[in-house]
């Protein structure tokens, strides 16, 4: 079988691996795709938009291709699979309505109150002043989000009135698109953020491997958020009776939710839980796709053959079967060009992976380019590096190993990727 994979990210990169582990995956085709895919054996980039539905499908249908998997949320936000569904071809993501879940909070916002899922107070605007009379109500802390896609900027976590009402003058100036403005106001919570990303055929939803990711620049989780900066999973603070609790919490009554409102979702449900230090899971915020970099870390220990889940959730037949992981943990260390998330250079020449992946570790491509044969970097976030071990601690040390093989100006990353965890055992 032909697969095509929508996106140009480390995750990406990570899927069109995994898939052509499989003896049965003769080839991927990645649109864009990066240097990663470029220079992957069975993998090849098309360079075509990941918003050109028509130009993809010319392709998937001269070529031959079984099945679209798609990785960023904006194509499913502009509703690229309910145009492949309406072709009768197979493709891996939920449709617009679905992916409204991530495309508007307080849609998503909306969906949780109703079907009793827990989540933090909030109350939704589309005036400005109201927004701000509101925060002065509630004080601070307090969190303001932009309704829509916002690329991971739309979040900000306001500390004093002042930054709460500047936070939602930016969202009013139209900073994060200007059709139907509104902000969601919610309560602020503290404890400990994880992932869980869920796959789902639109009948039973089925958890991969609980993660965690560290979303700021700094060590200790200080400084400005970014993407994401790496990932270990399993994240041992989902304990199996906390998992238990979030698939009959969370994840059932979400599906639920969504088929009351004729949703027919087949794709990635991704919970972006606090775990509160009462030991209440509580959804910040839900995903349409699979995150990035958690997915890297992920799918490293997946032993099930990817393409099989994929399909099962197209087909719906996810509840045949039982997912089985390889044992031991996984750590994805992104390496960022320097200044990231603020201002950086690209097209640094980037050596050492050979030597990287020689110390045990994989390297995925998030922001690369081959240019005259050169890989270089092309992004803020420019390389994952994941290595799996029967522990944590082996994992974090073979993935660091493989970290220090690795050279381009200016290249940065956090040392502490995974440390919390070993922390918290301790
Ligand atoms: P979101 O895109 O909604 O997940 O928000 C991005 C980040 O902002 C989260 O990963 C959290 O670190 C932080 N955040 C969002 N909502 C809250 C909240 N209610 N309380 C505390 N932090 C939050």
């Amino acid at each position: 079988m032909k697969v095509l994979v929508v996106g140009n990210g480390g995750r990406e990169h990570a899927i069109a691996k995994k898939l052509l582990e499989s003896t049965r995956i003769k080839q991927v085709f990645c649109v864009p795709g990066n240097g990663g895919t470029a220079t992957t054996k069975g993998c090849q980039n098309l360079s075509l938009n990941i918003d050109d539905f028509q130009g993809i499908e010319r392709f998937v249908m001269v070529n031959n291709i079984g099945l679209v998997i798609v990785g960023p949320e904006l194509p499913l936000s502009l509703g690229i699979a309910d145009y492949f569904q309406q072709r009768k071809m197979m493709i891996f993501g939920p449709t617009k309505a679905g992916a409204q879940i991530e495309s508007s909070k307080s849609w998503a916002k909306e969906l949780m109150l109703e079907a009793g899922i827990p989540t933090p107070k909030a109350a939704v605007f589309t005036d400005a002043e109201a927004a701000k009379a509101y925060v002065l109500e509630q004080g601070t802390p307090i969190v303001i989000k932009a309704d829509g896609l916002a690329s991971g900027k739309g979040v900000t976590v306001a500390t004093t009135v002042k930054m709460a009402h500047s936070a939602i003058n930016t969202i009013f100036r139209g900073e994060f698109g200007t059709d139907n403005i509104r902000v969601v106001v919610e309560e602020f919570l503290t404890g400990q953020e994880v992932s869980i990303l869920a796959l789902t055929d639109g009948i039973t939803v089925e958890p991969l491997l609980p993660a965690q990711d560290h979303k700021a620049i700094g060590e200790g989780d200080k400084g400005a958020n970014t993407g994401g900066m790496g990932a270990y999973a399993p994240a041992p603070i989902v304990t199996p009776e906390l998992m238990e609790r979030i698939q009959e919490e969370i994840l059932e009554p979400t599906l639920a939710a969504l088929q009351k409102r004729k949703i027919d979702y087949r794709g990635v449900l991704y919970a972006g839980l606090m775990i509160t230090p009462e030991g209440e899971p509580t959804v910040l915020e839900f995903n349409c796709r699979f995150g990035d970099p958690e997915t890297q870390a992920v799918l490293s220990l997946l032993e099930t053959p990817l393409e099989d889940l994929v399909l099962a959730c197209c087909q719906q037949r996810l509840g045949e079967y039982s997912i089985r992981w390889k044992s031991g943990a996984s750590v994805c260390v992104v390496l960022a060009s320097g200044g990231y998330p603020g201002s950086y250079q690209k097209g640094k020449v980037i050596t050492g992976i050979e030597e990287a992946e020689a110390k045990g570790a994989e390297v995925f491509h998030a922001g690369t380019q081959l240019k005259q044969q050169q890989l270089v970097s092309d992004g803020g976030r420019v390389l994952g590096v994941t290595a799996a071990g029967e522990t944590l601690e082996q994992a974090i040390s073979k993935a660091y190993a493989a970290v220090d093989c690795i050279q381009f100006e200016g290249v940065y990353c956090r040392r502490d990727i995974g440390r919390r965890a070993l922390d918290d055992k301790n």
